[in-house]
């Protein structure tokens, strides 16, 4: 498996193999140096199951935060979720990665950069995302049209055939077998 990735890597990666839920929000976090609770988790959760280590998290995390609200309140109020997380804090639970299907379930509300968006995007969003991962313009219609029918997880499955120039017979069903299934071909 691929059991760790470092923060070095991580913009490359995110780039060639985060779906585009988990994309989104690293884009997002990177040009604000925030998001939201839902997106922290979401992506957070996310993070960890691709193979980032608690301390790499933490400096992730902290990077972006930190300029935005400085680093003293990012130790005080943000920092605990993160190794919350990891099972580090309170019950000790070791939280896993969301599924796509409770991705798609999410309800974002304004200012919130979760979910799956293919369902949540705007169809001019979900345009303007696609043709930015490269996706040719007859796939994109291929993709509004399976998305516009609520099929969701077809329309990231395109767009992982797309960017990949290859099948994913599985289908998408999981943010982290997305990734997985990406790295098997590029590595
Ligand atoms: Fe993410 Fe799944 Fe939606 Fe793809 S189908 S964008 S992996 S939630």
């Amino acid at each position: 498996d691929f059991a760790e990735i470092s923060i070095k890597d991580i913009d490359q990666i995110a780039k060639t193999s985060f779906p585009l839920c988990m994309r989104h929000l690293f884009e997002k976090v990177r040009e604000d140096h925030h998001l939201k609770h839902g997106g922290r988790m979401q992506l957070g959760l996310f993070l960890k199951g691709v193979g980032l280590k608690v301390d790499d998290a933490l400096a992730f995390w902290k990077a972006e935060f930190a300029q935005k609200v400085g680093a003293e309140r990012f130790d005080k109020e943000y920092a605990y979720n993160i190794r919350h997380n990891y099972g580090r804090e309170g019950k000790r639970t070791d939280y896993t990665p969301y599924s796509c299907q409770k991705v798609i379930l999410s309800t974002p509300g304004v200012g919130d950069h979760h979910g799956c968006p293919y369902r949540h995007f705007s169809e001019e969003n979900l345009r303007a995302a696609l043709a930015r991962m490269g996706v040719g313009s007859r796939i994109v219609e291929d993709v509004i049209d399976k998305a516009r029918n609520r099929h969701y997880q077809l329309a990231c499955t395109l767009t992982f055939e797309a960017g990949h120039g290859s099948s994913c017979d599985a289908g998408v069903n999981h943010p982290n077998q997305y990734f997985i299934e990406s790295q098997k071909i590029l590595q």
